[in-house]
This record gives structure tokens, sequence and C-alpha cells, in this order.
């Protein structure tokens, strides 16, 4: 009852607006929802992507390392541009619930057994500069409905990198190469289910997924909310 005498009163405070367009009176409108593209079977049953029928395997993800598999909510279009976008202004514990709400839902249509919830770390210098990482809020939320553990400390950067946006793909894969380092205090003999707001080439997954995997995990699946 005090909660949600609280969430009226934040309300009052701040009304919600759709992350999409802006309409007031909620955080995601009914126009955005169905806007919004999700990515359903037919894909490919590692990465995700979607296909004319399902594959065990395809060329965008013949890098990966084994363990990893990769799924997402919908596709980078649209609205839900705009609603990541404003993520990274605002830590907004509404937006990062509702998106921890459509992982859920993919994470149960996948079926995976995980057993830690863990995010993709920001360079720490983008981390000082925003305050706060916007994957790990949505992390911290999933990690909150599925009732399983989420670890801060499981993965870091070991070095700064570039930023990935304008790299060509083959860029991307080398500027993230051995870019983390996992704790294997955290993450030994874990189903670790990693996330991230958006995948594009599945470069820093598969980083992240091979530091993770050197560290003792047993399996990573990575969840984003769009997939460019
Ligand atoms: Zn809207
Ligand atoms: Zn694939």
């Amino acid at each position: 009852m005090l909660r949600d005498w609280w969430i009226s009163s934040v309300n009052l405070l701040f009304p919600p607006h759709c992350a999409g367009c802006g309409n007031s009176g909620t955080d995601w409108c009914v126009h955005c929802d169905n806007e919004t593209v999700r990515i359903e079977k037919p894909f490919c049953l590692r990465c995700g992507r979607p296909h004319s029928q399902v594959v065990r395997k395809c060329s965008s993800c013949f890098e990966y390392p084994d363990k990893l598999r990769v799924r997402s909510y919908a596709r980078y279009q649209g609205s839900l541009i705009k609603a990541l976008l404003q993520l990274k202004y605002r830590p907004n514990r509404r937006l990062s619930a509702l998106m921890a709400r459509w992982l859920a839902e993919v994470l149960e249509a996948a079926n995976w057994q995980a057993t830690l919830v863990a995010a993709v770390p920001l360079s720490s210098k983008r981390r000082r500069s925003r305050g706060y990482n916007q994957s790990a809020l949505i992390a911290r939320e999933l990690s909150a409905i599925m009732g399983l553990a989420y670890a801060s400390r499981a993965i870091s950067r070991r070095r700064q990198t570039k930023s990935q946006v304008g790299l060509d793909p083959s860029a991307r894969w080398q500027n993230v190469h051995q870019a983390f380092r996992a704790q294997p205090t955290q993450v030994d003999g874990h189903a670790i289910i990693l996330v991230d707001d958006l995948i594009t080439t599945g470069a820093t997954l598969s980083a992240c997924a091979e530091a993770l995997v050197h560290a003792g995990a047993r399996m990573i699946y990575g969840l984003t909310v769009a997939r460019a």
C-alpha cells in the first residue's frame, strides 16, 4: 500500500509520458506498442537473427563463442529507438522496469535455465559522465522479476574502447577483442543472462561471453531490448 501511495505521488510529481512519442498519461502508449516489431520465429536459434526459416547457426554468428546464445525483444526502429535514448539521458525506473518485463517475455519463450543476471559494462569514462549504466538498470529489474541474483561486478572493461557507433563490422570485432574481464568468484559455474540495450554485430556480447567463459561460466544468454 505504501508502495502504491509512493507510485501515485511520483506520478503526480512526474506524470508519465510515453517514452516513444511523448504523449502524456502512460510510459508506453498503445500506438508505440503496436508499432514495435517484435522478433519472433523463424530466427537463428543461436544468435536470434530473423530468417525465412529456423536455422541452428547462420552467417551472422559464425564468430560467436560456442556457449553464447542471443535473443532480442524487437527491431531497433521508430519509437523503440527513442525509448532507448531516453534511458541514456535519465535513469527512469519505470522505463527500465518496462523493458525488463519485455526481456522476461523473451526469456520465457526461449526457455533458458539461467542462474545469474549481469549487464554489459560501460567504459568507466562513459559511466562517470552518465552516472549510471542503462543496461544495468534493466538487468537489475529483470533479476528481481526472475528471482535471480544480480551480479554487479561479474564483468568489467579491461581497457577503454572506442564507441562502436560508426565502425564497420570487422572494426567492431577488433575494437572489443579482449576488452573485458570477468570475476571467477562471481561467475564460476553459472549460466548467465547478460543484458544489453542493443545488438548490432554481436561483437560486444561475444567479447563479454569469452571473458565470462574464461572465468568459469557454463553458458551465456545474451538478451537485448533491440536488434539493429
Ligand atoms: Zn507513444
Ligand atoms: Zn545466427
